[in-house]
């Protein structure tokens, strides 16, 4: 275990990653990338846009009360079409008459890392300033082909 820490310390010279404490006291290296942003979107109708970056753009869902920050809530959260990856950093307005009209504010940013992905259902975790620990996205087919929910998977 000590050898390895010290040889991602000296990666650390040419290669960025953070070394992240779970809350299991384990440490886990996050490579680069793996990015997510929560859009915080002053359009018609306030909503946040989650976003995760994956396979070279991000992966997009509007949730129209954001991502539950305790257990026990579940949010519907609707797939919106894949946005570029620049899109990460984007805060601003979007003006009158185009898509997504109103403001874009960060609500929060981070890296996560993936459990699990497949099209039905997601586990990542999230180490943001707001978002943080194991969350799960699941397909709600009763509500249509577009919906998930996304809720904390524990405590
Ligand atoms: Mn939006």
């Amino acid at each position: 275990m000590a050898a390895e820490r010290s040889t991602g310390i000296r990666k650390r010279t040419w290669r960025v990653f953070s070394m992240i404490k779970e809350p299991t006291g384990t440490a886990k290296k996050i490579e680069d990338g793996n990015y997510f942003v929560v859009h915080e979107h002053h359009a018609r109708h306030l909503h946040y846009d989650l976003r995760l970056e994956r396979d070279g753009v991000l992966k997009s869902w509007a949730v129209p009360k954001g991502i539950p920050e305790s257990f026990g809530e579940k949010h519907l959260a609707v797939a919106v079409e894949d946005h570029p990856l620049a899109y990460r950093t984007f805060e601003g307005t979007i003006p009158e008459g185009e898509y997504g009209a109103g403001t874009v504010r960060i609500w929060d940013k981070g890296r996560y890392t993936t459990l699990h992905w497949d099209d039905e259902k997601i586990e990542i975790v999230f180490y943001g300033q707001r978002l943080n620990g194991h969350y799960v996205l699941v397909r709600f087919k009763r509500a249509g082909k577009s919906e998930w929910l996304v809720f904390k998977a524990s405590e």
